[in-house]
C-alpha cells in the first residue's frame, strides 16, 4: 500500500534529493503537497511529474506564475504562509520538513499537530522552538525522524540502546571550506568561497553555516532536543573527511559510529524507509581509497559559533531562538555582500548579549522572539 507524502521545501537541495529517491520507488508514494518559496515553474514541473494534489508557494506574489504553470493539470495551487500551513495540515503519512530557516517552523508544527511522521531537515525550526516543538510531538503522538546526517547517524547508533547508557554523543564537523584559514583571511572571505563546501552539495544558507561552524552549533542544540542526554554529554569533533557522520559512546566504553558517503540521500533514505531500509544510488564508501580518517578539536577562537550555541543551549529559554534569528539575518547580509564573513558571529554575539525575552511557551511566543531578534539584528546592519 502506498504512503502519502508532503515535502515542505520541495525545490531545495534536500527536497530534490528526497524526490530523487521517491522517483525511484514511485509506486510506494502518493504525493499530497509540494511547496516552495517562489520557484513557481520548478515547483509546477515537480507537481506535474509526481502528480501532487497541491502545490504551494510561500511568497504569494509568485502564485499567478504557479497557477499559469499548472493550468489544465487539475493540481490545486495556493500561496502565502497560511497556505503553507494548510498544506502541512493535510495529514500526510510522512512530511519532509526541508524549508530553510525559521520560515519552516509554522508548517512543521502544523504537520506535527496532525500526529504523523516528520522527517526533519529544517534544523532552525527545532532550534528556535525547542521544548515547544518536542512537547507538541509528545502531545500529538507524532514521530520525528532526524534527516540531518549527524542526527540521523546518532539515531541509527542509538537503535536498540537506552539513552541512560549513553556517556557521550559526538557530532562530527567537516570544518567547512575555510577550516585552515587565518582570522585575517576569514575576514576577507567572499560568499563564493564560503559556500564552496569540500564534501557536501547544499543550499547557500547551510553552506555558510558550515563555513562559520554555526551549522555545528545549531546541530548541538538540535541534538540536545532530539536526544535528551544533557548538554554536557554533547561534544563536537572536527573530522574533515565527513565519513563518520557522528558517534555515540556508551557507559561500557563502546563507541558506535555511522559511516557513509557524503550524500544526503543516505540519511533521507533512512527516514523514508524507517524502520526498514531501501536501496539508494549513492556511490559506496571506498575506505582504502579514503585511506585516513582524522579528528581535531574545534578552534573556537577563529570559529566562535559553536561556543555561542553551547552558551545558548545551556541558558535555554529564548536564547536559541535569538541566536538562530540573528544568524539568519547575518548570513543573508553576508550572502548579499553587506557584511564581512567574521561579522556573522560578531552580530550573533552582540544580539545574544542583550536582555532576553521570557522563555517561549507556544508557537506564537517563539515567532515573536524570532521576529524581535530579527528586527534587532537588521537594525545593526543599517548604516548609523
Ligand atoms: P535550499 O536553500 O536548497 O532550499 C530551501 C527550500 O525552502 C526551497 O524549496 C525554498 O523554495 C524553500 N524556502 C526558502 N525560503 C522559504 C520561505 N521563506 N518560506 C517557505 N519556503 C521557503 O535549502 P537546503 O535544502 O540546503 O536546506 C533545507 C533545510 O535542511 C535547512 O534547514 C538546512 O539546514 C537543512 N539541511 C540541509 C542539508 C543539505 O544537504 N542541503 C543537510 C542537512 C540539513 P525556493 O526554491 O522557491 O526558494
Amino acid at each position: 500500500m502506498s504512503r502519502s507524502l508532503t515535502i515542505l521545501g520541495a525545490t531545495g537541495s534536500v527536497g530534490s534529493s528526497t524526490l530523487d529517491l521517491v522517483r525511484r520507488q514511485s509506486e510506494e508514494w502518493r504525493v499530497l503537497a509540494l511547496t516552495a518559496n517562489c520557484q513557481a515553474r520548478e515547483l509546477a514541473a515537480l507537481a506535474r511529474e509526481f502528480d501532487a494534489e497541491l502545490a504551494v508557494v510561500a511568497d504569494e506574489s509568485c502564485l499567478p506564475e504557479l497557477r499559469e504553470a499548472l493550468a489544465g493539470s487539475g493540481i490545486e495551487a495556493s500561496g502565502g504562509e497560511a497556505a503553507l500551513v494548510e498544506a502541512a495540515q493535510r495529514g500526510a503519512d510522512l512530511t519532509v520538513a526541508a524549508i530553510v530557516g525559521c520560515a519552516g517552523l509554522a508548517p512543521t508544527m502544523a504537520a506535527i499537530e496532525q500526529g504523523g511522521t516528520i522527517a526533519l531537515a529544517n534544523k532552525e525550526a527545532l532550534v528556535s522552538a525547542g521544548a515547544v516543538m518536542t512537547a507538541a510531538v509528545a502531545r500529538h503522538g507524532a514521530t520525528l525522524l532526524p534527516v540531518d546526517s549527524e542526527h540521523n547517524a546518532i539515531f541509527q547508533c542509538l537503535a536498540g540502546n537506552r539513552l541512560a547508557d549513553v556517556r557521550w554523543i559526538t557530532l562530527t564537523a567537516s570544518g567547512g571550506p575555510l577550516r585552515c584559514w587565518s582570522y585575517e583571511q576569514l575576514r576577507a572571505a567572499t560568499p563564493a568561497q564560503a559556500v564552496a563546501h569540500p564534501n557536501w552539495s547544499m543550499g547557500a544558507k547551510i553552506s555558510v553555516d558550515s563555513a562559520t561552524m554555526m551549522n555545528k552549533g545549531l546541530e548541538l542544540i538540535e541534538a540536545f532536543h532530539l536526544f535528551p542526554v544533557g548538554a554536557e554529554a554533547l561534544r563536537i569533533v572536527v573530522h574533515p573527511q565527513s565519513v563518520i557522520h557522528s558517534m555515540v559512546e556508551f557507559r561500557d566504553g563502546s563507541t558506535l559510529a555511522q559511516l557513509g558517503p557524503s550524500d544526503m540521500r543516505v540519511p533521507i533514505a533512512s527516514a523514508l524507509a524507517w524502520p526498514r531500509r531501501m536501496d539508494t544510488p549513492c556511490t559506496p564508501l571506498d575506505l582504502p581509497a579514503i585511506g585516513e580518517l582524522t579528528f581535531l578539536a574545534p578552534d573556537e577562537e577563529r570559529f566562535p559559533a559553536t561556543r555561542l550555541a553551547r552558551e545558548a543551549v545551556l541558558e535555554g529559554g529564548a536564547a536559541p531562538a535569538v541566536l538562530n534569528a540573528a544568524n539568519e539575518v547575518a548570513v543573508a547580509a553576508f550572502l548579499a555582500g553587506h557584511i564581512a564573513f567574521t561579522q556573522i558571529a560578531d552580530i550573533v554575539a552582540q544580539i545574544l548579549s542583550a536582555d532576553r525575552p521570557r522563555p517561549p511557551a507556544s508557537l506564537d511566543d517563539v515567532l515573536a522572539v524570532d521576529a524581535e531578534a530579527r528586527a534587532r539584528a537588521s537594525a545593526m546592519l543599517e548604516p548609523a
